[in-house]
């Protein structure tokens, strides 16, 4: 197939049944199944990832091996000199990408990358150290499943995933999920993000179906500091596993049984600030358009559609973009210039049709600036060639 051109939205990705619930993927499902149907069919995103995203990728990469045991020890070199690898092959990716090349090298783009990456590799040196008297544990362990990396499926396959550990403890085993970002709902709680302690509470439901054992403890593990248990209830843990399974069947159902793929989109998305704003479906979303369209009031991406008013360089060398969109007239500033950033200014006129995304607010409703996710589409018209 040929790649779409850089600047050209491509077709709308395929809708398709979703052959099983992640729990990683539940509450993202609550939120908007849209997204995450075209997530688990492998719709390309249509903006860029952020460049910390890659980061934490990458650092969950690194304490994978450490905890399956890929060094020997917590001093092993290897430990730094993989985190550098997984970043190259992370930014090797990005070149790839029109949408992120700009975002290479991570260690610019990611303000805090030097403190992300001294607690990763000290994270992995811990695991690293703790995989080898695990190993030792585990074989003396008479548990069912247990390891890192598990993948885990419900008997009937509708719910599924891969656990990053499952260890010994003294009264059964105990799930352990690793995070790379913030684990606690903000900065001033010691709760943990929801998200977080419905996944585990789903692993720990799945494990139950697959092997007939409750985990004696759910835990997740950032970066820093110590594993942080979640409570659970046997009987919460298998109704979310039911609920969850409930939408699935659900979701699919409308995916199949809509008369086209438009109508589907409208009754799997549910539009919210919260939930598009960091969707990179967002170009070929209608209902998000018409949504943040009829309620212009609430916080929504910066996103804007509409046609070229005026094009122009800045004294300071920056371009500017004036649009006339369905909310009024916009203005986007700083923008770089040439069309390595953006391709559409290759061959961009007064009079295209173009779609923004990822502006960042400017200073008034109608003024924006230039961010490292912004992205411009052209929309409906003829590019060179
Ligand atoms: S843009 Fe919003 S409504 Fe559309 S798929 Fe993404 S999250 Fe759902």
């Amino acid at each position: 197939m040929t790649p779409p051109k850089p600047g050209y939205l491509p077709p709308v990705a395929p809708l398709r049944p979703m052959g099983a619930i992640s729990p990683s993927r539940f509450t993202g499902m609550e939120a908007c199944a849209l997204r995450e149907v075209w997530s688990a069919n492998h719709a390309p995103g249509l903006t860029p990832a952020s460049p910390a995203a890659w980061v934490g990728t990458a650092a969950h990469r690194l304490l994978e091996e450490a905890g399956q045991g890929a060094f020997n020890g917590p001093a092993d070199e290897r430990i730094p000199v993989r985190w550098h690898q997984l970043i190259d092959s992370a930014e090797e990716a990005m070149q790839r990408s029109w949408l992120e090349r700009h975002l290479v090298p991570l260690s610019a783009a990611v303000p805090d990358f030097e403190v992300r990456r001294l607690r990763a590799v000290s994270r992995a040196r811990q695991l690293a150290g703790e995989s080898v008297v695990s190993k030792a544990a585990l074989s003396g362990w008479h548990g069912a499943h247990h390891g890192y990396e598990l993948a885990v499926r419900t008997p009937e396959g509708k719910a599924a995933g891969r656990i990053d550990a499952v260890l010994p403890g003294a009264h059964g085993p105990v799930i352990r999920d690793y995070k790379s970002g913030a684990i606690h709902e903000s900065p001033t709680t010691t709760r943990i993000k929801r998200a977080y302690a419905i996944q585990l509470k789903l692993y720990a439901a799945i494990y139950q179906q697959m092997t007939g054992t409750w985990p004696e403890r759910l835990e997740v593990m950032a970066l820093s500091g110590e594993p942080e248990a979640v409570a659970f209830t046997p009987e919460e843990c298998a109704r979310l596993l039911e609920d969850a399974i409930g939408l699935l069947d659900h979701v699919n159902e409308i995916v199949q049984s809509a008369p086209d793929e438009v109508a589907a989109a409208r009754r799997l998305a549910t539009p919210a600030p919260s939930a598009c704003g960091f969707c990179p479906y967002r170009p070929h979303c209608g209902p998000y358009i018409d949504a943040s369209l009829s309620a212009p009031e609430l916080r929504w991406p910066g996103d804007a559609w509409g046609r070229v008013a005026e094009r122009r360089t800045l004294g300071n060398g920056r371009e500017l973009i004036a649009v006339d969109s369905p909310r009024g007239p916009i203005l986007l500033r700083g923008l770089t210039p040439g069309h390595d950033r953006h391709p559409v200014l290759g061959w961009l006129d007064v009079g295209d049709q173009v779609g923004i995304f990822g502006m960042r607010p400017g200073g008034s409703a109608s003024s924006f600036t230039e961010g490292q996710l912004t992205v411009i589409y052209v929309l409906a018209a003829p590019g060179p060639g």
